[in-house]
């Protein structure tokens, strides 16, 4: 049976519709999950929508309409984000609604109850609403939220709290040794030092009042509502049917060994501290890694409604292609540091990376198999010196894309992929394709076998880039398999050189990535 791997993004709130940030999130957790299938694993990717937070009550309220039809028409945008950024998730959970999560998330809540890790006490304390978080005076930049730049509120009533202050030598241990682990280093430091600080227990519920009703009700008490982080994070098991421990359950979170999150860099303390330590409380297991990403600015700056930069992805993907945007995402952000987006260099890199380059060296195969072997192509001949360069760095490309993705990071994953692209195009211009057509022409047998073996070599060549392509840019994949006449592989041993077989008829399609002026 295949290795199980769960991969999930965060829930993101459902109060606007998907801005690039989230993009990015979901398109790089695509590709991760993509890539362990080509690898044959057994994949879980979830996602889904944060439904239960009082920022979606105030949109509502602002657009004088029922939070929840709020909810239910946003919700509806982030899933469709499955067919404009060609999602390839297997499960989408909403968390207002669905009875796997409510059963769940009061199954989650008694557990911790049991352990004696929930008790009610008064509290006074500064909320923002914005990051849906308490924080102490010292946490803010003069006296406004850091992520939001607002000024939080003074709330004070009874509420429950958890007993975070009893796990901070467990998540030490566990996170210090890797059993936890956070991608990058930089991210584990951090969370390093907040823990060694000294964990408080947090609150863990609001009143219905404050929640204006929205919200699911803390068991036994109608007038409380859970803190919407506890009933979000219970997201990740509550999907797999942690409320009756069932079969998913089993499979992808109690019994596999890769359970990832990949979160956003302003999120951290809640995946890497609250959600463990309520899962320790509940006796459950932990996630195994977490992957954390930086921000996307747009143009320099962080995107903003203020800002009026709110870049929609989906106009993005349907103005420039979708592979076009993934493209960008995963190989000109690297993966763990804030990137920008830029419309200028987006399309530099278009044409640069998929026109001049990928696009380019499909047509000139496909167009010369056509042209010299009237479309059908050759056996290969003997090896000659002037082909190691390009067959070595083929054959050593899955090496290079499994560390890379090892280490969450496409952009180098691409950055190799596009070292044998290029070796391939140096590879046309070193043999010279043309000249040993009219050597064959004049009847030069060692010019025939040649000109058999370098169309060979090119077109397994794009055979293994159109294989590595298909996590990051699953379309344009699909594409170059056509036209060379084959279908995407994934099983057996597809990655070893020398699997195109000859006598394989190819297919001249249209231009895959038309330069853009
Ligand atoms: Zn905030």
């Amino acid at each position: 049976m295949p290795t199980p791997y769960f991969i999930t993004t965060a829930i993101p709130y459902v109060n606007a519709r998907p801005h690039l940030g989230f993009a990015l999130e979901i398109v790089q957790t695509d590709a991760f999950a993509r890539w362990r299938r080509l690898l044959g694993q057994d994949v879980r990717f979830l996602t889904g929508t944060d439904e239960n937070s009082l920022k979606n009550v105030q949109a509502a309220e602002r657009e004088g309409i029922p939070t929840r039809d709020l909810v239910e028409r946003n919700a509806a945008e982030y899933y469709a984000l499955r067919d404009s950024l060609n999602l390839s998730f297997d499960d989408f959970i909403r968390t207002s609604v669905e009875p796997r999560h409510l059963d769940g998330v009061r199954k989650l809540w008694a557990a911790c109850n049991r352990r004696g890790d929930i008790y009610k006490r008064a509290y006074r304390g500064l909320y923002c609403i914005g990051c849906e978080q308490f924080y102490t005076e010292d946490e803010l930049v003069d006296g406004l939220c850091p992520e939001h730049q607002a000024r939080p509120e003074v709330v004070e009533e009874e509420n429950y709290f958890f007993r975070l202050s009893r796990y901070g030598d467990r998540l030490l241990d566990l996170i210090e040794s890797d059993q936890l682990r956070i991608v990058p280093h930089t991210r584990k430091n951090e969370v390093v030092s907040f823990v060694r600080r000294g964990l408080v227990d947090f609150s863990l519920s609001r009143s219905t009042a404050r929640a204006r009703g929205w919200g699911i009700p803390v068991p036994g008490d109608p007038d409380q509502v859970m803190y919407v982080w506890f009933d979000a994070l219970g997201n990740y098991i509550t999907a797999l049917d942690y409320a009756n421990e069932g079969e998913a359950y089993q499979r992808y979170w109690a019994h596999n060994p890769n359970r990832t999150h990949v979160i956003g860099k302003g999120i951290i303390r809640f995946h890497a501290v609250y959600w463990p330590a309520m899962l320790l409380s509940a006796g459950a297991p932990l996630p195994t890694t977490i992957f954390v990403h930086g921000y996307i600015t747009v143009e320099g700056n962080k995107i903003s409604k203020s800002l009026g930069n709110v870049i929609d992805p989906v106009d993005l993907a349907k103005h420039y292609g979708t592979d076009a945007l993934r493209y960008y995402l995963l190989r000109e952000i690297r993966s763990t540091d804030d990137g920008d987006f830029a419309l200028d260099r987006f399309i530099r890199a278009y044409n640069a990376g998929l026109a001049d380059q990928l696009g380019n060296l499909l047509n000139r195969v496909v167009s010369m198999i056509g042209r010299y072997y009237s479309g059908v192509v050759p056996a290969p001949g003997e090896p000659d010196p002037i082909d190691r360069d390009l067959t070595a760095a083929a054959i050593g490309l899955g090496d290079r894309i499994a560390s890379a993705m090892d280490r969450f990071a496409p952009h180098d994953a691409l950055a190799a992929i596009w070292d044998v692209i290029g070796a391939a195009n140096k590879y046309v211009d070193d043999t010279e394709p043309w000249v040993l057509a009219k050597r064959r022409k004049a009847g030069d047998a060692a010019a025939e076998a040649r000109l058999a073996a370098v169309l060979y070599n090119l077109i397994e060549t794009l055979r293994l880039v159109a294989c590595y392509c298909t996590p990051f840019i699953p379309a344009a994949a699909a594409g170059i398999a056509q036209q060379i006449g084959l279908p995407i592989d994934s099983h057996g041993d597809w990655a070893a050189w020398g699997r195109y077989p000859a006598g394989t008829s190819v297919h001249p399609g249209g231009v895959l990535f038309p330069k853009i002026d």
